[in-house]
């Protein structure tokens, strides 16, 4: 497409989206959220023409933002995707809809919160009955594939709604994993036919071992990572972990492989329990270790080395696209789908929803490359939810009448929008949140013996590590951010009544869960538990 057809078709997206949604919704025909009626078809008779963009979705799980360069982190980390960035707008404020994997995709893929996509635990699914990106691209005739490592990723947990072909990568669940195989699928397919890739890897998400190992805090004995596995092996043949000084066990326990040590996980959580009633007083006693300074740093730098390994497999997957002539003209969105905090609210890890675990990388890439009215930089709160709305409308179509999210095509252009709240819902863990301007709200929704935090409502713009809890100053904001969290729950759970969808036995890649630190949830979708409840963070702080 020249650039002059696509300035002419971005000015009247617009319009267009208005004008096809118009004509829709005058033929009075509800969307069919039924198995049979699957929107595909739609959506096929909506597009007067094929779309004639390729879209790709690049995501690094458990990405915090400011572990990025272009958010203020080490450029060293990634200088990859800072480059890339120089190409996108970059979204500053970026919320997803859940802190950990499975509801936060569903809720990418959707353009649907958790509670309206009703994918919240464990035991659900994503319901065949919604309607996901990869099948309305499918419906139109694009090839769609997603390169994912698997975990809550694996076609058990139905993400895989419209993909032609669904690799999960099992050895190393990095980035580089999931995209040798997208590679191969992309050169099988003539380059005349429009493609859908999505490519994901775990690469920072816990165990945190890189591959390459950073420098350890100057003066600090760093343990070599197979001391934790060690620990862990002998522990599990009947050790003690008190044998172990406490801080030596938490570095472990975040760089052992829970694959390789499978009762090490519960060993660790029953030690914790005796030391401490909840997770995070047992993280107060951390704290108070004489090396707690250093061993943070110590696993924030694995983190980070993790990222500076998946930010070389995104520039290999880049240059790849730029070889095989499909990126020029493409949309290319990096995101990832939570955070991961490390100690800001007193844990490590994704069970909560402070700014953390719920601000994340969200690059935007233009067909064409950056146009001149395309901001570099954008400070409007933006979610999750939002990305299939926009992907469809940059490519001339309607998201669908259910959608929560918007398109952020008009941000893309320049053009502002009204300011919306941004919730993040905590599903199976004990915390709401809500980003509104510079304000952020956390509920606590479940509330243990021994917790350090209630509800509580930051200042980011002043206080952007959310170290002061201004709720005294600001009742009046307190109240209007509740108000939206409870109206969005309410919406979303309506929504949610007609959607539903329980794993079907045994997910096809426990062993993921394991090695990731998802033990005890497997143990819990075994174990049968209520759909809807919510349960407290069994004390890992790891889930
Ligand atoms: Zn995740």
């Amino acid at each position: 497409m020249s650039i002059v057809r696509w300035i002419l078709v971005a000015a009247t997206t617009a319009l267009g989206v208005t004008l096809v949604g118009s004509w829709f919704l005058a033929r009075n025909e509800p969307l069919e959220y039924t198995a049979e009626g699957k929107a595909r078809r739609l959506w096929h008779r909506l597009a007067r023409e094929a779309p004639a963009h390729d879209v790709f979705v690049i995501a690094i799980d458990t990405l915090r933002a400011d572990a990025l360069g272009v958010y203020g982190g080490d450029p060293s980390n990634s200088p990859a995707l800072d480059r890339f960035a120089a190409e996108c707008t970059v979204f500053e404020e970026a919320v997803p809809a859940a802190c950990w994997t499975l509801p936060s995709f569903s809720s990418i893929f959707t353009g649907l919160y958790p509670p309206a996509h009703a994918v919240e635990d464990d035991e659900s699914k994503a319901d065949d009955r919604l309607i996901t990106l990869a099948e309305i691209l499918s419906g139109l005739g694009y090839r769609t594939g997603a390169f994912t490592a698997g975990g809550y990723l694996a076609e058990s947990f139905g993400l895989d709604q419209g993909f032609d072909e669904f690799k999960v990568g099992k050895k190393t669940r990095l980035l580089d994993e999931s995209i040798a195989p997208a590679k191969e699928w992309l050169s099988s397919i003539d380059r005349s036919e429009r493609v859908f890739a999505f490519v994901h890897g775990f690469d920072p998400h816990r165990p945190y071992r890189p591959a390459t190992l950073p420098s350890p805090p100057a003066g600090y004995a760093a343990p070599a990572l197979d001391a934790g596995d060690a620990m862990a092996e002998r522990v599990t043949a009947g050790g003690t972990l008190d044998e172990f000084p406490l801080g030596d066990v938490k570095v472990a326990y975040h760089t052992v492989d829970l694959g390789r040590t499978r009762d090490f996980d519960e060993i660790y959580r029953t030690w914790m329990r005796a030391k401490a009633p909840s997770s995070e007083q047992f993280h107060q006693l951390w704290k108070q270790s004489p090396r707690f300074s250093d061993e943070l740093a110590w696993l924030r730098a694995l983190y980070d080395a993790e990222l500076r390994a998946a930010d070389a497999a995104v520039e290999d997957f880049l240059a790849f696209l730029r070889r095989s002539g499909r990126y020029d003209d493409a949309i290319v969105i990096f995101l990832s789908d939570h955070g991961e905090q490390f100690m800001e609210h007193s844990t490590i890890g994704h069970t909560r929803t402070s700014r953390a675990e719920s601000r994340v990388p969200l690059l935007v890439r233009l067909p064409g490359g950056k146009r001149a009215d395309q901001p570099a930089r954008c400070a409007e709160v933006v979610r999750g939810i939002d990305v299939m709305p926009t992907v469809l409308d940059v490519l001339g179509l309607p998201a669908p009448a259910i959608a929560q999210g918007r398109s952020l095509l008009p941000l893309l252009q320049g053009v502002d929008l009204p300011d919306l709240p941004a919730c993040t819902f905590g599903t199976k863990y004990p915390e709401d949140g809500v980003t509104f301007r510079n304000w952020r709200f956390i509920e606590r929704t479940v509330k243990e013996e021994g917790d350090l935090f209630g509800d509580r409502l930051y200042d980011i713009g002043a206080d952007p590590n959310e170290a002061r809890d201004v709720t005294a100053e600001h009742a009046d904001v307190d109240a209007r951010m509740r108000a939206f969290l409870s109206t969005t729950r309410a919406e979303s759970e309506a929504i949610g009544a007609q959607f539903g969808a329980a794993v079907d036995g045994s997910n096809d890649d426990e062993d993921a869960l394991t090695q990731l630190g998802y033990v005890g949830d497997a143990e819990a979708k075994k174990s049968k538990k209520s759909k809807k409840a919510k349960r407290p963070d069994n004390s890992t702080g790891e889930r």
